[in-house]
């Protein structure tokens, strides 16, 4: 279905769930561009929150968030004080100024912490900033997941979460460190949409150890019973020397790239065969969707946390590693826990790590966001020359079409919409080729 060339594959690309990505981010930029900006936000400007929770009850072998394990209840503890701490001080410098629209709890795996624990923290963020009436989503992990947790969710109106599924197939799961019978997620799904989740996205590998199409496909199957609004389905990014916990996959049971290409194509065959709409290069949502009826208004954008319909410009992270997206910074809170406690506890940002967003970046930024959500970017002429040589090789492949001032995706240029959207990538030229592969 989707013509394979490898050549324009095999350079590692970044997700760009930003522009500039974290690559770029640097020791300059910390808690005094975060406060100037913070402080630049608009009485009734839009804001999203995102809360990082990194902790979870097991840990994964092929997880590449900054996670631990919720072993010591003291650990959880100190570090939900900590997190009361920093939305305190948010709240100082927002000084009442922003509407918070949104809040997505995510991390590691927000319910690591007690339901109790749950209810507090969204109190407090409530309390702290004007966010009476924001959409709430969570992040959920299965395993975890006990009865007190439903009742909660309804409680506190969360109408949005994502169940981290990856693949139903017993052998992989054992080879991923993540064992969780079907029955688990069927009864998750079953509870969740008891409790009012009107929004139920799973998310679902390809490219894992052992992994065949059939296996795919089964998980596919299995998935679509249980009728998810959305599913996002990932290639696995294998990046052992800089993610120690991968050490323990066995890289030689791992598709090579041509098999984890056929998987992709494989899953999207699948799932818009069912009569989801593909959604950017992973993500799949019912029509009916809000996700889907964005991308189908060309509304659709992209954050840390992936495609998605929010329009607010401001996004605050909150918790140790969360990344705040203002239009002109992207500043990283501090990634370890101890320090990030000791940071907010003597009352300061905890904004360590960053990057100034300069015209230049915006407008590569917007380029690669349109390609990468529309398919389609405009912009002068005289900017499309600048990237023209780098375009080439997919527009001989007819991957790509370029006009005077647009740039428009093929349809068989889907899977390499990572790697023609960095051609747009002022800084790629001098990375050194940590990210993932493109497909
Ligand atoms: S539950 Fe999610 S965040 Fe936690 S280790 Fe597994 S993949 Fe990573």
């Amino acid at each position: 279905m989707w013509p394979y060339y490898p050549e324009l594959i095999e350079r590692p690309v970044p997700r760009y769930t930003s522009y500039p990505t974290a690559a770029e981010f640097t020791d300059d930029v910390g808690a005094v561009a975060q406060a100037a900006a913070l402080e630049a936000i608009a009485p009734h400007e839009p804001i999203s929150l995102y809360v990082h929770i990194p902790y979870c009850q097991e840990i994964c072998w092929y997880c590449g968030c900054n996670t631990g394990a919720a072993n010591r209840s003291g650990r959880i503890t100190t570090y939900l004080d900590a997190l009361d701490e920093e939305i305190h001080l948010l709240g100082r410098h927002l000084g009442g100024r922003g509407r918070v629209t949104r809040i997505a709890f995510g991390g590691g795996s927000p319910n690591a912490v007690s339901p109790l624990a749950f209810v507090r923290l969204l109190d407090r963020i409530i309390t702290e900033f004007d966010a009476a009436g924001a959409e709430i989503s969570i992040e959920l992990d299965p395993r975890s997941l006990d009865d007190a947790w439903f009742d909660v969710l309804r409680d506190t109106r969360v109408t949005r979460a994502s169940l981290g599924v990856q693949t139903l197939t017993p052998h992989i799961q054992q080879a991923i460190g993540r064992v969780q019978p079907l029955a688990m997620i069927e009864r998750a799904v079953d509870r969740l949409r008891a409790a009012g989740i009107s929004s139920l996205n799973f998310d679902l590998m390809y490219g894992l150890p052992h992994q065949h199409l059939a296996d795919l496909g089964e998980t596919l199957a299995a998935s679509l019973q249980l009728a998810p609004d959305r599913i996002a389905l990932f290639g696995y990014a294998h990046l052992p020397t800089l993610i120690p916990r991968q050490r323990r996959i066995d890289t030689g049971a791992l598709p090579n790239s041509h098999r984890r290409f056929e998987q992709a194509a494989h899953g999207y065959k699948v799932l818009t065969g069912a009569g989801y709409r593909a959604i950017g290069f992973d993500h799949f949502a019912r029509p009916s969707e809000p996700l889907a009826i964005a991308a189908a208004e060309r509304r659709l954008h992209r954050n840390f946390q992936g495609f998605t319909d929010d329009p607010s410009e401001v996004l605050l992270g909150i918790g140790a590693s969360a990344i705040s997206h203002f239009p002109g910074l992207i500043v990283q809170n501090e990634k370890m826990a101890g320090r990030y406690r000791m940071l907010v506890g003597a009352h300061q940002l905890a904004g360590r790590r960053g990057v100034e967003r300069h015209e230049d970046d915006r407008w590569r930024g917007r380029v690669i966001e349109s390609l990468l959500c529309s398919g389609e970017a405009r912009m002068t002429e005289d900017r499309l020359s600048r990237v023209r040589h780098a375009l080439e090789p997919y527009v001989d492949k007819g991957l790509v079409r370029c006009g005077p001032t647009y740039v428009r995706l093929m349809p068989a240029g889907l899977p390499y919409a990572r790697a023609i959207a960095g051609c747009f990538d002022h800084y790629r030229i001098f990375s050194k080729g940590l990210f993932s592969h493109a497909v």
